[in-house]
């Protein structure tokens, strides 16, 4: 009996004494953490972004585009909203600005449209929505994000996308809302080359030229993790062609487990390669790091492929990776205390 009595003394002794250390751990964890509470980046496309070829005002510009943008969704992070609510929001701002391929300043398809895809997903449920092909909606992302939070489906496309979209009182606008000087101009120096056999759609310096697409990931405070991707596509695309970007796991792909990926650049490679699910897949299954998982799949297995473009991502840490095998990638990234960080060009 007086055995078993010092035995259980002994036992709610080292209990107490691990609590009290855990306890102890934990703060000294808690002081010298680097982890940020919550952190947001943005993508505005890869391709030939160069120093030499942009001006001084065109390069402030972007700056003042992007850090409107990522301000927005960083003010929703502070104030405890969520990481969806900030993705949507931040590419809202992009969609409407009219130097992005997304929204207002969307690329031209071979026939002279504007078609819109987008996609977004939520890390903690892993629902996901996404739309295709649309030619009136004024903010594709919210269409995507209203697929995910109103429909029973996870992808809507072309007409019937839109009939849901009015439906849900998103704002729709006349086709020509979309429409731009400059990407009717690129439209037009594309099919050029094309009929004076220049170039074949896929040539590797017109693409430069079609890239633009926008996205975003985001952890919030919660520690949930969401990424949104929304693009008018490559110009002069064909027959109803979708891109990457509406295609979850390979435009956007988020995952509280392991990380959220917006993706840019060649399309059809990024959704054979199932890009931004790959870079996942190689952190949940492979144990690699985000920086490991996105080098390997944007530095050499993309490039494998044929293919060419970037991701932003971001883990559940908070890390974040902005990985491009292009000249240049629009970008930027805010952390919990405000730090900024605005990058165009390879630096
Ligand atoms: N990935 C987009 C597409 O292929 C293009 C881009 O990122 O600019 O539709």
């Amino acid at each position: 009996m007086k055995s078993k009595l010092s035995l259980f003394v002994i036992i709610l002794l080292l209990f107490n004494c691990g609590k009290t250390k855990s306890k102890d751990e934990f703060s000294v964890k808690k002081n010298t953490s680097n982890k940020a509470e919550f952190s947001i980046l943005i993508h505005g496309g890869a391709g030939s972004i160069r120093r030499d070829n942009m001006s001084e005002e065109k390069e402030a510009e972007y700056r003042q585009e992007l850090e409107e943008a990522i301000r927005v969704g960083y003010h929703i992070l502070k104030n405890g909203g969520t990481s969806l609510d900030a993705v949507q929001k931040t590419i809202n701002i992009l969609e409407d600005s009219p130097l992005f391929n997304a929204g207002k300043g969307a690329v031209f398809t071979h026939e002279g449209f504007n078609e819109h895809d987008a996609s977004i997903m939520d890390g903690k449920t892993l629902n996901a929505g996404a739309s295709a092909g649309t030619k009136t909606v004024k903010n594709p992302i919210n269409l995507a994000r209203a697929v995910m939070d109103k429909s029973p489906h996870v992808m809507l496309s072309g007409s019937g996308a839109e009939t849901f979209a009015e439906e849900q009182g998103l704002e729709i606008v006349a086709p020509s809302y979309f429409s731009t000087e400059k990407k009717l101009k690129s439209l037009e120096r594309v099919k050029t080359s094309e009929k004076n056999k220049v170039a074949s759609f896929y040539d590797a310096d017109l693409l430069d030229s079609k890239f633009g697409t926008v996205g975003c990931a985001a952890l919030d405070k919660h520690g949930n993790l969401a990424a949104g991707t929304s693009t008018g596509g490559m110009t002069n695309k064909r027959w109803g062609r979708i891109g990457d970007s509406p295609i979850i796991g390979a435009g956007t792909y988020a995952n509280n487990n392991t990380c959220a990926v917006s993706s840019t650049g060649w399309g059809e490679f990024f959704i054979r390669g199932m890009v931004a699910y790959d870079i996942s897949a190689l952190m949940e299954y492979k144990g690699l790091t985000l920086k490991e998982a996105s080098h390997l799949v944007i530095q050499k297995k993309l490039p494998e492929l044929g293919g060419n473009g970037g991701i932003i991502a971001i883990d559940k840490n908070g890390n974040m990776v902005m990985e491009f095998n292009t000249q240049g990638m629009f970008r930027a990234t805010m952390k919990d205390k405000g730090e900024l960080y605005i990058g165009m060009f390879k630096d």
